[in-house]
């Protein structure tokens, strides 16, 4: 397994400090859309990132929590989501590798076919499953569940949504430092605007942070496409501090970076899952550009692409992975 990063070449100091294991292939792919009525608006498309046919954007955030798990030497990890969180699913995949198990305690979201399908998968995931229904339920149930796992008086690693903890940010640092190397090697302009979707914001979040430290002056936009967490500019500003943080404490030195961050509940409509005739309407634009978005993320923030002000060259993250 591959454990060096570019971040680790970048900061030699936290080689041994903050460990990393490759769970895909990298650099993933950046290609033109063309034919949409936009002037370069280019596609980095981490949806096949990952391995064993489970794919995108929270892949790239255990390669960075797993083997924290294990540097601190616990067996399981406590998280929460939806019912029909990729994120919950990933961990448990990705997790089984490990050798770490995943507990989940998951918050009820409007139910159709693709959180059934969600469900299903979570269940045959190996995954320890507690329904915890509502928000509030699942910070009262919190402290018992991660009593209730703790395996010789270890609590699990307890890892917040969508993977979205400091560490889980350095996935999107990382994804930002191989951009850059990309704009180096001329396989794409440099972006004036890279947009994607805000969900727990560790993406952004960590996409701001890896330009500013790789020199990029793309300003990142994010599609708030989550009602449920407070995700403005200053939490996620906030998070990407952290992360920040978390380099210079593991050894990292570099001057305090100017983050270029911003973000839009324009695409939200009634909320986290429910759907919006932009997204619809995206959706099929990108279908005709050889672009699969699903409802929840890529297609709110595929709809901003098509529609909000913004000069080229932009930059469409895909975080949607495979999912058989
Ligand atoms: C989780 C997720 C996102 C959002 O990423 P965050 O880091 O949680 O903001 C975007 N797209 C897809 C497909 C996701 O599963």
């Amino acid at each position: 397994m591959d454990t060096t990063a570019l971040l680790h070449e970048r900061f030699p100091a936290i080689a041994a400090t903050l460990p990393f294991a490759r769970l895909g292939v990298a650099p993933t792919p950046v290609r033109e859309l063309t034919g949409l009525g936009r002037n370069s608006l280019w596609c980095k498309d981490d949806s096949r990132y990952g391995h064993g046919g489970w794919g995108g954007n929270k892949v790239r955030k255990l390669e960075w929590l797993l083997p924290e798990a294990r540097r601190r030497g616990v067996r399981t990890v406590f998280t929460v989501g939806a019912t029909g969180t990729n994120w919950g699913l990933a961990a448990a995949l990705y997790g089984r590798e490990f050798g770490i198990d995943t507990v989940l305690a998951l918050i009820d979201q409007p139910e159709d076919e693709h959180v059934r399908q969600q469900l299903d998968r979570l269940r045959r995931s190996g995954a320890t499953l507690h329904f915890t229904r509502s928000k509030p339920r699942t910070i009262a149930a919190a402290p018992w569940l991660m009593l209730r796992h703790s395996r010789s008086l270890k609590p699990p690693y307890y890892l917040p949504a969508g993977g979205s903890s400091p560490i889980g940010v350095l996935g999107y640092v990382e994804a930002a430092l191989e951009l850059a190397a990309q704009v180096a090697a001329g396989d794409l302009p440099e972006p004036r605007h890279i947009v994607t979707a805000v969900g727990s914001g560790g993406t952004v979040a960590g996409l701001a942070l890896g330009c500013a430290l790789a020199g990029l002056r793309s300003h990142v936009l994010g599609v708030v496409v989550n009602d449920t967490l407070p995700l403005g500019v200053r939490d996620l500003t906030g998070l990407a501090g952290r992360a920040a943080i978390v380099l210079r404490k593991r050894g990292a030195r570099f001057e305090p970076p100017t983050l270029r961050l911003d973000t839009t509940r324009a695409y939200l409509g009634a909320g986290y899952g429910h759907p919006t005739p932009e997204a619809a309407g995206a959706t099929d634009v990108a279908a005709s550009a050889g672009l699969q978005l699903e409802p929840v993320y890529t297609a709110k923030a595929f709809a901003a692409v098509l529609s909000a002000e913004l000069d080229g060259p932009v930059l469409f993250l895909n975080t949607y992975g495979p999912r058989t």
